[in-house]
């Protein structure tokens, strides 16, 4: 296998930044004890100079790919007050309109996006299963299948996560109309677990979503349970006992509001009472916790998955940031609704949040990594790897004792050449790009050993956007 070397001028190494990296790849995977810190030599093996700050790949823990192509249509206020719920309607009426080919334009559009802003993997928490009218495409994982099909042609990462959607409250009540394209049994929704299972390879990673508390009773709950561990191995081998986890935990006031009456507990205490939550867990909008679950919850090692442009388009609240980590939370971002898709832009928002509601300066910093754009950026990796079930999220070691090595080669580079970096250094990379960036500087992405991006050009950006337009225009004129 032929190896591929890198030498970069610098690298952001698990330990932070480091200068003159020699970086080896091979068959998509950092390569086991490789050579940090090594100047280049007229005599080393000719390395493929990278100029440009080397960064790992961003893994997106949280989307709902075709809400892309709906972005910017419910800015505008509503007879009653505008809210979630509202919001909620008119992604229903869009969500019903979209077929399987309509998914994998408008998904591949947005991964492209995703790759060129810096993201290279993922999450999809997925549950537009159904044909519009409820009954199920003559593939069951049509829609799924057009997901897979989308990262392979971006060359993005993917974890996807069929999600099992079966009640349209916690009183249990039915889907309603708008909702029976979510709907499955617990059977069907893992035969669909199991068959997706099989596509499992080194860029797609299959786990599991539930979509919220109130979509999903609690013996369903422990029946997903009971019929996981049963299933056979997957083809990549990797163990059910090591699937991600995902759910829709406390997102609204309101949803904690039904939890307390129906179960009576708040979502996060109650899922933390009822279900093995433990580091394979993702908790997408834990907004709204108290202290005693900021604490429970920090101490699973699950992922508290924050979505904040996002969240904060459908005003939802604020997640209590320097709480959790107190207490040894792990976090990671998530573009989710696509209002955004920039990591930059979610850290940036996930620091802003919480400096206007304490009003205090970089929140998210303590006095062991001051820097308040390293914090959020390590956070972040370390949460979003962890998300999405893979060893991503870092550029290797260089320690064949460390995680890290045997990791999937997934980088991006900065354009050092940006008058926004001038005269920065490593001391304030990225805290410059993280709350001064506006303008693009993700000039180059590597996936899985792969340049899928190079000079600010995703490899087939032209195509993808051409299709996804004449898709959306459809869409939108069929509305
Ligand atoms: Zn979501």
């Amino acid at each position: 296998m032929k190896t591929q070397v890198l030498h970069a001028a610098n690298a952001w190494l698990p330990d932070g930044w480091a200068s003159d990296v020699r970086i080896e790849v091979e068959g998509g995977r950092w390569l086991a004890g490789a050579l940090l810190d090594v100047r280049a030599d007229a005599g080393a093996v000719e390395a493929e100079p990278i100029d440009g700050w080397v960064l790992p790949g961003m893994p997106n823990l949280h989307s709902h790919a075709f809400q892309r192509a709906m972005s910017g249509l419910a800015e505008r206020r509503g007879p009653a007050d505008d809210s979630f719920w509202t919001w909620r309607e008119v992604m229903y009426a869009f969500a019903s309109r979209v077929g399987p080919d309509d998914l994998r334009a408008i998904a591949s559009q947005l991964y492209v996006e995703m790759l060129k802003s810096g993201y290279t993997h993922v999450c999809e928490f997925h549950y537009l299963h159904l044909q519009p009218d409820g009954r199920p495409y003559a593939d069951p994982a049509a829609m799924a299948l057009a997901l897979v099909d989308a990262a392979q042609e971006t060359g993005i990462g993917l974890t996807l996560l069929p999600t099992l959607y079966m009640t349209g409250g916690f009183d249990g009540r039915p889907l309603a109309e708008r909702q029976r394209r979510f709907g499955h049994g617990v059977d069907g929704f893992l035969r669909l677990v199991e068959r997706l299972r099989m596509l499992e390879d080194a860029r797609v990673r299959v786990g599991v979503a539930l979509h919220s508390l109130r979509a999903v009773p609690a013996d369903a709950l422990r029946a997903v349970f009971d019929g996981l561990a049963a299933l056979p191995p997957a083809r990549s081998g990797l163990p059910v006992s090591m699937m991600p986890i995902h759910i829709h935990i406390a997102e609204q006031v309101g949803e904690v509001e039904d939890c307390l009456a129906v179960r009576g507990a708040r979502p996060v205490a109650w899922l933390l009472d009822h279900a093995p939550v433990d580091a394979r867990w993702c908790l997408v909008h834990a907004t709204h916790i108290d202290a005693d679950e900021t604490r429970r919850l920090a101490a699973t090692g699950a992922v508290a998955g924050l979505c904040p442009t996002t969240e904060a388009n459908l005003g939802d609240g604020l997640f209590p940031l320097r709480e959790y980590l107190d207490a040894g939370g792990i976090i990671g971002i998530g573009s989710d609704s696509h209002i955004s898709v920039s990591p930059v832009e979610d850290l940036r928002w996930l620091e802003y949040g919480q400096r206007l509601v304490t009003r205090q300066r970089n929140v998210a910093a303590d006095a062991t990594r001051p820097s308040t754009g390293e914090t959020l950026f390590a956070q972040a990796l370390l949460g979003g790897a962890r998300a999405s079930g893979l060893a991503i999220g870092r550029l290797q070691g260089g320690d064949a004792a460390l995680p890290s090595v045997g990791a999937r080669a997934d980088l991006v580079v900065l354009d050092d050449t940006s008058p926004l970096l001038a005269g920065r250094t490593s001391a304030n990379l990225l805290d410059t790009w993280i709350f001064a960036g506006n303008a693009p500087l993700v000039r180059d992405v590597m996936v899985n050993g792969e340049w899928v991006v190079r000079g600010f050009r995703h490899r087939d950006e032209a195509r993808i956007a051409a299709r996804y337009r004449a898709v959306v225009t459809r869409l939108m004129n069929s509305a």
